[in-house]
C-alpha cells in the first residue's frame, strides 16, 4: 500500500477576523524552585499555566464563531457544540474549563452605549479550552528549524521555522494603510513530523514551537466539513 503523504498545518485565527476575541488574563505557576528571571536572557522560570483559562473579552460586540482566539497567545477556545466534532477528529484532546469575565471600564471606548441586553450573549455563552496533550516528534534533520537564541546559562533554546505558508502585514507608506502579505509554503520547508503520531493525535504541537497548534489535511477537511467558523490554516510542514 502507498504511503499517504500528510500535510501538517497550523490552526490559527483567520487574518482580519470579523467574530470576537479575548484577552487571556494569564495567571501562571512556577514550576520547581523558586528562581529569578534569567540574568543573561531574561527568560522567566519554567511554569505552568492555572486552569481555568482566565480570560476577558476583546471585541465583546462582535458575533462568536465556533472558535475563539486569543490574541497572539497559544490558548484555543471553542463553543461548546464545536467541541464535540473536534474530539471526534482528534482523540486526544481534552476539556479544559474557562472562566470569562466581563470587559473592564477600561474598555469603555467599546462598550459606551452599548446596552446591556448587547453583551448577552457574553453572559450565556459555555466555553471549553481545548487542551492539546500530545507533542509530536521532528525530524530535526529535514526541517528548517533555525536556533534565534541559545543562552548559555539557563540553557533555553528559542526556534524559528523558514519557508513556512505565513499571512503578516505591512505599513504601506504610497497606500497609506497595511498591506496585506501571504507567503506560500516553501517546497522542502517546515517541520517534518512523525506521520504515524500525527495522524493518530489529530491535533498536536511540536516542541521546538511549542505555542504552535497543528493539526493533519485529514483534521483540516474534517473542520472544514463541519463548517465550524472562524478559523484558518496555514501549511507549515509534512508527516514522513
Ligand atoms: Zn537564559
Amino acid at each position: 500500500m502507498a504511503v499517504q503523504t500528510v500535510i501538517v498545518y497550523r490552526i490559527c485565527e483567520p487574518y482580519e477576523s470579523i467574530y470576537a476575541s479575548f484577552l487571556g488574563l494569564g495567571e501562571y505557576e512556577e514550576v520547581g524552585e523558586r528562581v529569578d528571571l534569567c540574568p543573561t536572557c531574561g527568560n522567566p522560570p519554567a511554569s505552568q499555566r492555572t486552569s481555568p483559562l482566565r480570560l476577558e473579552w476583546d471585541r465583546p460586540m462582535l458575533p462568536l464563531g465556533d472558535f475563539v482566539w486569543d490574541f497572539g497567545r497559544q490558548d484555543l477556545v471553542v463553543q461548546k457544540d464545536a467541541f464535540l466534532p473536534l474530539k471526534e477528529l482528534c482523540p486526544s484532546i481534552c476539556a479544559g474549563s474557562v472562566y470569562a469575565k466581563k470587559p473592564e471600564s477600561r474598555r469603555r471606548s467599546i462598550t459606551s452605549g452599548e446596552s446591556d441586553s448587547h453583551l448577552a450573549w457574553v453572559k450565556q455563552v459555555h466555553l471549553i479550552e481545548v487542551w492539546i496533550t500530545t507533542f509530536v516528534p521532528v525530524d530535526e534533520k529535514r526541517s528548517s528549524i533555525r536556533v534565534v537564541r541559545s543562552c548559555k546559562t539557563c540553557g533555553r533554546i528559542r526556534h524559528t521555522v523558514e519557508g513556512v505558508e505565513s499571512i503578516t502585514s505591512r505599513y504601506d507608506p504610497q497606500a497609506a494603510n497595511l498591506k496585506k502579505i501571504h507567503d506560500r509554503r516553501k517546497s522542502g520547508a517546515g517541520v517534518y513530523v512523525d506521520a504515524k503520531q500525527a495522524t493518530k493525535a489529530g491535533m498536536f504541537r511540536v516542541r521546538a514551537v511549542p505555542w504552535w497548534i497543528l493539526c493533519t489535511d485529514r483534521v483540516r477537511e474534517g473542520i472544514e466539513e463541519k463548517r465550524l467558523t472562524n478559523v484558518a490554516f496555514l501549511e507549515v510542514g509534512e508527516g514522513t
